[in-house]
């Protein structure tokens, strides 16, 4: 311990570099790409010392951080050793409890940790004296109190925290300082980073690693690299044993309600194309189906923004109601909007108007919508659809890629087995992602009121001048043409769903808050999309939409 001790100063670079000359080829870095970590590799590599670098490739970590991974070797030109846990260790726990099996008790996610960090872990240390971290004091309570150099005696190695004394301030300012790249979700609220499935972004007042298994309440959030014993894989008696784990392994942690699983999804989801895609946009339409879409990506990045461009495809005959809703939502959220006109794509000639009573630019919205994807090089498009609406869009996966010219082929979708959701694309396609398509209609209306989100007062009952066609009642408009033998007449109603002003039907109401709007749709017998006239043009009018590129 002695000698040791006297190799460390309080300059970090000056005791890396006495560690790594006196204990030539037994001194190793485990880095998992945080801030700390990346602070640690650039003192490193920028000096050339002789200590081995790795990581613990769980297979489950954010596509941000394989890309960091990827421009940390460039930069550094280094090599980063990855150590990956056994195949056969991870199909007996899937067999065992399902890929998400850790999210069910305490004990299944320490046997994740186990078989995908600590395992490896071993490994990875074999004839390590000297085991480096980027642990600080003030990341948790219970780090608070480790010294700088400690004894795993269990397993006959020292560990050196070089940056335990650092605020977050001092690593911060080294980041910018000397330019080390760094794992773009810190900018979105991810102080502290592991598995993709098992980190969200914090609170402002949160402590740093309040987003790691954040359902575990009050347990002790470590995954037992850095077990409080000193040793490096606890057994199943000692997990049960931990006291600081609130809720036993005997004990069920308190169930998720059917929102919350849904929200979590839809989360994870966005996630996902935040990770995977370069520009990724989301497709805003005013209805209350994008508005929940907008809000949930609120969630999945707060306290950062939300990294998505929204789109509208402004079709001309919109309600004024949702585009003024449109523009407020833009400045309260402080996101970029796109707008792409179908009124332009008329006058140049792409596209060509209905004619009728009910001139619908619903079909050929569809050509502003290709034009304003390849404007952008979106590469993947987030809308609001879901299952439950009509039968084409059942039929589309979560992940629903389209060709280079835009069209889908239901016959040849991806499989999306358990939660994975495969982003890869060719030059020139794109994804359409659909974040709330197990959803139900009466779910988004409850997820609206549980979340207190606001909505355009179409939605809720009011006077308006319609016209009654097929037994539907349609707004009057300056885009409808009416004929002197229409009757029009004052009716209270509301809109369930909201499209264009001369293809979305209203119903007669006087739901006037939420609560009764819930209710109404409890009681109901016809889904929303019955409301709609485009989609009653023929038995497969949407999917004939859809394989031409529609939303
Ligand atoms: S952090 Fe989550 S996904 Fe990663 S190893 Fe632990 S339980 Fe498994």
């Amino acid at each position: 311990m002695d000698k040791i001790q006297e190799l460390i100063t309080e300059n970090p670079l000056e005791s890396l570099r006495n560690l790594a000359t006196s204990y030539p080829g037994q001194v190793a870095f485990s880095t998992s790409f945080g801030l700390e970590d990346q602070v640690i590799t650039d003192l490193i590599s920028k000096e050339k010392l002789p200590i081995r670098i790795f990581t613990l490739d769980t297979g489950r970590l954010f596509g941000e951080t394989y890309k960091l991974w990827q421009s940390t070797i460039e930069k550094y030109s280094i090599e980063i050793e990855a150590f990956a846990p056994k195949a056969e260790d991870i199909q007996n726990y899937i067999a065992s409890v399902g890929p998400n099996g850790f999210y069910d008790s305490i004990e299944n996610r320490k046997e994740c940790c186990r078989i995908r960090k600590l395992v490896p872990l071993q490994r990875a240390l074999s004839g390590v004296k000297i085991w480096i971290t980027g642990i600080r004091s003030e990341q948790s309570p219970e780090r608070s109190h480790l010294t700088q150099l400690e004894k795993d005696e269990a397993n006959r190695l020292w560990k050196f925290h070089p940056l335990l004394a650092w605020d977050l301030k001092m690593v911060e300012d080294y980041i910018k300082t000397n330019q080390v790249p760094y794992n773009i979700l810190h900018d979105q609220g991810y102080p502290s980073i592991g598995c993709a499935p098992c980190t969200r972004a914090v609170q402002a007042g949160e402590d740093a690693r309040a987003g790691r298994w954040w359902w575990e309440a009050d347990s002790a959030k470590e995954c037992g690299l850095h077990w409080k014993d000193g040793k490096l894989i606890p057994n199943k008696k000692e997990i049960s044993d931990d006291k600081s784990i609130i809720h036993s392994a005997n004990k069920p942690l308190p169930s998720m309600t059917r929102l919350d699983q849904l929200e979590s999804e839809s989360i994870y989801i966005l996630r996902e194309v935040a990770a995977q895609f370069n520009r990724p946009v989301l497709l805003f339409s005013g209805g209350k189906d994008s508005i929940t879409l907008v809000h949930l990506a609120k969630k999945a990045f707060e306290p950062g923004k939300i990294p998505f461009t929204l789109v509208h495809i402004d079709t001309g005959h919109n309600f004024p109601e949702a585009l003024e809703f449109r523009d407020e939502l833009v400045k309260q959220f402080d996101v970029k909007l796109e707008i792409g006109s179908v009124q332009e794509s008329i006058d140049a000639g792409r596209a060509v108007e209905e004619k009728g009573k009910f001139p619908s630019r619903n079909g050929i919205q569809t050509v502003s919508l290709l034009e304003t994807i390849t404007r952008l090089k979106a590469d993947a498009c987030i809308g609001g659809a879901r299952r439950d609406e009509e039968k084409a869009r059942a039929k589309e996966r979560i992940f629903s890629v389209r060709d280079v010219f835009g069209g889908w082929d239901p016959r040849l979708q991806r499989p999306e087995l358990w939660n994975l959701y495969n982003g890869k694309i060719h030059n020139g396609e794109n994804v359409r992602v659909f974040p709330i398509s197990n959803w139900t209609e009466l779910d988004v209306w409850e997820y609206i009121e549980r979340e207190n989100i606001k909505l355009p007062n179409l939605y809720f009952t009011h006077t308006r001048d319609v016209l009654r066609v097929d037994g539907h009642l349609f707004p009057v408009s300056e885009f409808v043409n009416l004929e002197p033998s229409d009757k029009v007449f004052s009716a209270k109603v509301r809109f369930r769903t909201v499209g264009d002003m001369t293809c979305t039907a209203a119903v007669e109401s006087e739901a006037n808050s939420l609560s009764e709007i819930i209710q109404e749709i409890r009681d109901s017998r016809t889904t929303e999309r019955g409301s709609r006239l485009d989609d009653k043009r023929s038995e497969a009018a949407m999917e004939e939409r859809k394989r031409g590129g529609y939303f």
